[in-house]
């Protein structure tokens, strides 16, 4: 005998890629949602370019988007060229390179890597009336009937059964909770943003257009370039698939990560942050001056106002929330470093594996506060490890990180 829906209501803080999905992922289930996201539009931040998708990702999104928004994933992520990675030294000299297979040879469709800013416009799509911005979040109170008000800046309050924590690895909901913050490995990143022109295309070797290129420098600096090539360029995508969303246009490009030590920078790390865009390719520049033409070549054509230095870090151990109507999800419950390529497919995760638990909440079948402890408990197993799988990434490419690997649990240390 079907039993009546609750009527279980949800409010999301942070419209990030994980916010974003679970509101998705919930609308489609039937479930009211509202997400409130303090930047006052998706462009509101430097917040990274290209977001490589995993099988995990990918089936996290396929099931919580409706088939019109996952159409328009599809025409816009990444047409692949090469799969996998191809390391160098400096002088382009190729260097041992770890095997990897794609799982995704043969499909069509795949989706292994997107552009961030168009994938949360794609996550916005449909969700009228759903999303908020310029809502930050500044506390909340458990009222006696158990529904959760939240409380913005703004003096506004929307009130829930459930309120799910999405708001990033700067947490704020996290924090009041008393949990530590992610630590800091050390690691000090500059992200850049590449266009691909004609002449840039045109001055360099297929090779370096082809796959994620790794170059490990003998001086402990490297540069990672992956190019986002759209299957379909986004406006035009739009324009076809969903006309009333117009896209802005957007070209080809590559993402670059040039990463160091904290202490191979040879500044007090409040400088380092706060440099400009230019300040950082002057840097950049500075310290490669022996490296090979093409890679010297390359850093010329990069877009200064969209370069952003990252402080690397991770949240190890992974702690669990108090089952009940406060959930975390994302980075602000299991923040790891980027070198993995699995912080977001994580979240993507996270927001199907929720999905599937409130549904339950809500056509009675369990109380919220066991949806969110079997949540938790899947949860805390896959994102366990893909910090762990993080960390040993940083190791590897990054050859020197702040890490001491006695804090994560027995099953995954080593
Ligand atoms: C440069 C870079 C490259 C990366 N590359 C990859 C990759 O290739 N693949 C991958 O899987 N992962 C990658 N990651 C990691 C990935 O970006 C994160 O893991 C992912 O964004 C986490 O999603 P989230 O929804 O938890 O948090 P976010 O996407 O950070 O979203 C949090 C949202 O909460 C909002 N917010 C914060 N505070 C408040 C408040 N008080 N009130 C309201 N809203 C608030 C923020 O504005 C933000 O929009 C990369 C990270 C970086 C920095």
């Amino acid at each position: 005998m079907a039993t009546a829906r609750r009527g279980l209501r949800v409010v999301v803080v942070g419209g990030g890629v994980g916010g974003l999905c679970l509101a998705q992922g919930l609308r489609k289930a039937g479930i009211d949602v509202s997400v409130h996201e303090r930047d006052d539009s998706i462009r509101g931040r430097n917040q990274g370019y290209r977001l490589h998708i995993s099988p995990d990702g990918e089936r996290a999104l396929r099931e919580c988007l409706p088939e019109r928004v996952q159409a328009l994933l599809t025409a816009t992520a990444n047409s692949r060229y090469g799969f996998g990675m191809a390391n160098y030294d400096e002088h382009l000299v190729p260097q041992w390179t770890p095997e990897m297979s794609d799982p995704r040879a043969d499909q069509v469709d795949k989706v292994d890597a997107v552009d961030r800013v168009t994938l949360r416009k794609v996550l916005l799509a449909g969700l009228t009336g759903a999303v908020h911005f310029g809502k930050r979040y500044t506390h909340h109170e458990v009222q006696p009937d158990g529904t959760v008000a939240v409380q913005f800046a703004d003096g506004s309050v929307d009130t829930g059964d459930v309120l799910v924590a999405a708001d990033g690895a700067n947490s704020v909901i996290r924090r009041a909770q008393g949990f530590p913050e992610p630590r800091d490995l050390g690691v000090r990143t500059i992200f850049g943003r590449i266009p691909m022109t004609e002449r840039l295309r045109a001055e360099l070797p297929e090779i370096l257009q082809d796959r994620f290129t790794w170059v490990i420098g003998s001086d402990e600096h490297k540069l990672g370039l992956m190019p986002m090539v759209f299957r379909t360029e986004p406006a035009t995508a739009s324009a076809r698939l969903w006309p009333e969303l117009a896209f802005e246009p957007c070209d080809d490009y590559f993402m670059s990560v040039f990463s160091m030590h904290r202490t191979a920078t040879g500044m007090p790390d409040e400088q380092f942050l706060a440099m400009s865009g230019a300040q950082l390719w002057e840097f950049a520049k500075a310290r490669t001056t022996g490296w090979h033409p093409h890679l010297r070549a390359i850093m010329e054509f990069a877009d200064v106002e969209e370069t952003f230095p990252v402080a690397v870090r991770a949240t190890a151990p992974i702690e669990l929330w108090e089952p009940g109507p406060l959930i975390p999800l994302g980075d602000a419950v299991h923040a790891m470093p980027p070198s993995g390529g699995v912080g977001a497919n994580t979240a993507l995760r996270d927001a199907a594996t929720l999905t599937r638990e409130l549904l339950a909440a809500d056509r009675g079948e369990q109380p919220v506060a066991l949806a969110s402890e079997r949540y938790q408990t899947e949860m805390l197993g896959y994102a366990t490890d893909a910090v762990a799988m993080s960390l040993q990434v940083a190791k590897w490419s990054l050859k020197r990180i702040d890490f001491d690997e006695s804090v994560l649990p027995a099953r995954v240390a080593g």
